[in-house]
């Protein structure tokens, strides 16, 4: 077993390198579920780098429960994702859901994300292990933390150490108030057993837009390195999950309100 004491990732952007994890300040990842065109994508950029984000996410392939609902505009989104990252210097994360595009995805991202529903897609993690590009592995939404563990340790074990963990709520059994339950017990649990950092999806996690900022702020109460939080200049428009997605200026007033815990610069 690869997992050792508490330590870092270095992730290279365009602004320099981000590191994640042991005595640094908490990374910010912020951005819409979805890249549904430049305009938008270039206007979150910019505003959530105003506000002190240091990665800029966005769907490009996007896992839907539905094959009917919107999948995401592939390729030429992540074109787009390249441009907002040349146009604002921010680190960009994006999702790869088949080892087919992972070539494509890697050109563009800086993280590479795999997420929930491919947490134990293990060809996939071999290939995401075989590769340069840190990974951010998302929990299973039925995932045990061994299970997520062992899943990092396919990454670990195909030659790739830059691994952080993505808690983003498991399945509840009340879904009428909150999309998941955001599992936020994990923080010290996964501390005693792994050196990887952190990172809490209060988005995903609650799937409403109004408990974002409580969760997050208790995520870096309880010593998360990381946060994701889904923006959207219009979240009544979004393509996919708008009703869990920060309008800029409330995402404004969330990095006001972490940065006096003190904790993100
Ligand atoms: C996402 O980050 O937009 C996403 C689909 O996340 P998850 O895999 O956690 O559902
Ligand atoms: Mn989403």
């Amino acid at each position: 077993f690869r997992h050792g004491h508490y330590s870092e990732v270095v992730v290279n952007t365009p602004n320099g390198p981000v590191p994640f994890g042991k005595n640094h300040p908490v990374v910010v990842v912020a951005g819409p579920c979805s890249v549904e065109n430049e305009e938008m994508i270039i206007e979150t950029a910019k505003r959530v780098k105003a506000a002190g984000a240091h990665f800029l996410r966005g769907g490009a392939y996007k896992p839907r429960t539905s094959p009917y609902a919107f999948q995401g505009h592939g390729e030429s989104a992540l074109e787009l994702l390249a441009a907002a990252r040349a146009a604002t210097g921010l680190g960009i994360i994006t999702e790869v859901m088949d080892t087919a595009d992972l070539e494509k995805v890697a050109e563009v991202a800086d993280v590479i994300q795999v997420g929930a529903r491919n947490m134990q897609n293990f060809s996939l993690l071999k290939k995401v292990g075989a590769q340069d590009k840190p990974v951010l592995l998302k929990r299973g939404m039925a995932a045990t933390i061994d299970d997520w563990l062992m899943a990092a340790e396919y990454i670990l074990a195909s030659g790739n150490n830059n691994v952080i963990l993505c808690e983003r709520g498991i399945r509840t059994f009340d879904q009428k108030y909150t999309r998941n339950t955001l599992d936020l017990s994990v923080i010290p649990v996964l501390r005693d057993l792994t050196h990887l950092p952190m990172m809490i999806d209060a988005s995903h996690g609650t799937g409403k837009s109004d408990y974002v900022p409580s969760m997050s702020i208790a995520a870096l109460a309880a010593g998360a390195d990381s946060l994701m939080i889904e923006v959207h200049p219009n979240p009544a428009k979004a393509l996919s999950d708008g009703p869990q997605s920060l309008t800029p200026e409330k995402f404004d007033r969330l990095m006001q309100e972490l940065s006096v815990i003190g904790k993100t610069v």
